[in-house]
C-alpha cells in the first residue's frame, strides 16, 4: 500500500482531437512546477498520480499543484493491490464520523464483487469500525471512493482539495498584460492565464514624476503572479516624454485618451517583437472616465490584435476578492502613484470620439513617440523566488 495523489482535471475533455496535446502540457506543466522534488508521475486512464514523494514534502507538493491550471481538483489517496482481502483490510483503518456513503467504480470487470456489492459490503466495514457514522446516500459529508483499475491496482479516498481549474498554461498561446501598480490588472492577467494564456507583462511608468518604488510595485506584482504562471517576461516602458508630450500638445480633457491611444500603439509593437497574439487589460466598464463605451472604443480602434478584458463586468468588491486569493492585493495597495496619475487632467472626457482624438494626435508625431518609448524599454525575466 502507498499513499499517492490522484489528480483530476477538468475541461480537457472537452477537446476532441486536441485532448492528447493538453494532456502532454499539463503533464510538462506538472513537472516543470514539482521540479524541485523527487517524485514519479504517472498518467492512465484519464488521471494522473502522483507517487513516490517523500511524505514530509506532501503538504507543499499539494500547494503547488493547486496552483497548475487544468486541474480541478487531488484527493489524497492510497494504492493497493487489488484484492477484496486488501481493500477491507485498509477500509477497516479508515476512521469518519458524520454521514457517509460509498461510491465504487471497477473498470476491471474480473473483479469478483459488482461495483454496488462492494459500496455495501465497504460501508458496513465503515460502519462497523467508526462509531459516529450513519449512512446517507442522498447528501452525505462524506464520499468514500473505491476505483478498481486494470492494472491490479485500487485506489481509495475520502478526500477531494479544489485545485484552480481553467486551462493549461500555454495551451491558448501567450499575450501581453497590461500591468499597472493596481487592484485590477493582476486579477486579469491571473483571469487570461487561467484560460491558458502564458503572460508577458508591460508596464509604463514616468520617471521621475512616478517614483523607483512605483516601479519596485510592479515588479513584486508581476512575482506574485509567476506563481500561477511561470515566469513572466516584464518590458517597462518610460512614458515620461509621451506624457510631457500629450500635456503639452493636446486639450487637457483628451490626455487620458491620447496617452492610452498610445500605450496600446506600444503594446501592440511589444506583441508583434515577441509573437504574442493578444493585449490584456483590466478594465471594467464604467469604472473611470477612461472606460466607458466610448473611451473604450477610441482607444481600441488603434490597434488590430484582440484585446481581451476579462474584468469587463467584474464589480470592484469582485475584483477584490480574486485579489485577495491570489495574494496580490496587500501590494496593489501600497500608496505608490501610476503613470496615469501625472498630469490628471480635472475632467477628462466621458464620451471621446475617435475624431477629436485623431485631431489632438495631428500636434504629435505618434510614430517617432512611439519609437522612442520602445527605445527605453527594459526587459527582466520575473521568476518565481
Ligand atoms: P488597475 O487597478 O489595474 O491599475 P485602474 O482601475 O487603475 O486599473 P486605469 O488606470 O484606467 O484603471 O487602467 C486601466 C488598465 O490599463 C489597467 O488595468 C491596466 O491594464 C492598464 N494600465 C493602466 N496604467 C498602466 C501602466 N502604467 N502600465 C501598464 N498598463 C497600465
Ligand atoms: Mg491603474
Amino acid at each position: 500500500m502507498k499513499k499517492v495523489l490522484l489528480l483530476k482535471f477538468g475541461e480537457l475533455f472537452l477537446k476532441g482531437k486536441n485532448k492528447k496535446d493538453f494532456e502532454n502540457l499539463l503533464l510538462n506543466n506538472i513537472k516543470a512546477k514539482l521540479s524541485s522534488y523527487e517524485f514519479k508521475i504517472s498518467y492512465t486512464l484519464g488521471r494522473m498520480v502522483v507517487s513516490d514523494y517523500d511524505i514530509d514534502d506532501e503538504w507543499a507538493i499539494v500547494e503547488e499543484l493547486k496552483t497548475v491550471f487544468g486541474l480541478i481538483g487531488i484527493s489524497k489517496a492510497v494504492e493497493i493491490d487489488t484484492s477484496e482481502e486488501n481493500i477491507f483490510s485498509y477500509a477497516s483503518t479508515i476512521s469518519l464520523s458524520g454521514t457517509f456513503r460509498v461510491n465504487a467504480k471497477r473498470a476491471d470487470k474480473k473483479f469478483p464483487l459488482s461495483s454496488m456489492e462492494l459500496e455495501r459490503k465497504l460501508g458496513e466495514v465503515l460502519l462497523n469500525h467508526n462509531e459516529n457514522l450513519k449512512v446517507d446516500l442522498h447528501n452525505p459529508e462524506h464520499i468514500v471512493y473505491v476505483e478498481i483499475r486494470f492494472n491490479n491496482k485500487t485506489y481509495i479516498y475520502h478526500e477531494t482539495i479544489k485545485c484552480a481549474g481553467g486551462l493549461p498554461l500555454g495551451s491558448a498561446g501567450k499575450a501581453l498584460l497590461l500591468l499597472s501598480g493596481g487592484i485590477d490588472s493582476p486579477v486579469a492577467g491571473f483571469l487570461m492565464a487561467k484560460r491558458g494564456l502564458k503572460l508577458e507583462a508591460v508596464h509604463f511608468h514616468s520617471y521621475p514624476y512616478t517614483s523607483e518604488q512605483a516601479k519596485e510595485k510592479v515588479i513584486e506584482l508581476g512575482r506574485k503572479l509567476t506563481k500561477y504562471c511561470d515566469e513572466i517576461k516584464l518590458h517597462i516602458v518610460s512614458f515620461t516624454k509621451v506624457q510631457e508630450q500629450i500635456h503639452m500638445n493636446c486639450d487637457s480633457e483628451y490626455m487620458i485618451t491620447i496617452m492610452r491611444r498610445i500605450m496600446m500603439r506600444v503594446a501592440e509593437r511589444i506583441c508583434k517583437e515577441n509573437d504574442l497574439g493578444a493585449i490584456i487589460t483590466g478594465e471594467s466598464l464604467g469604472q473611470v472616465a477612461s472606460q466607458t463605451m466610448p473611451s473604450i472604443n477610441v482607444t481600441n480602434s488603434v490597434v488590430s490584435l484582440p484585446v481581451f478584458r476579462p474584468l469587463i463586468a467584474f464589480d470592484k468588491e469582485d475584483i477584490i476578492e480574486v485579489a485577495k486569493e491570489i495574494d496580490t492585493y496587500d501590494t496593489s495597495i501600497l500608496p505608490y502613484e501610476d503613470c496615469c496619475t501625472v498630469f490628471l487632467p480635472k475632467y477628462p472626457v466621458i464620451k471621446p470620439t475617435i475624431r477629436r482624438a485623431e485631431y489632438n494626435e495631428k500636434f504629435l508625431n505618434i510614430d517617432a513617440l512611439v519609437d522612442e518609448a520602445i527605445n527605453t524599454k527594459e526587459v527582466m525575466v520575473l521568476k518565481r523566488d
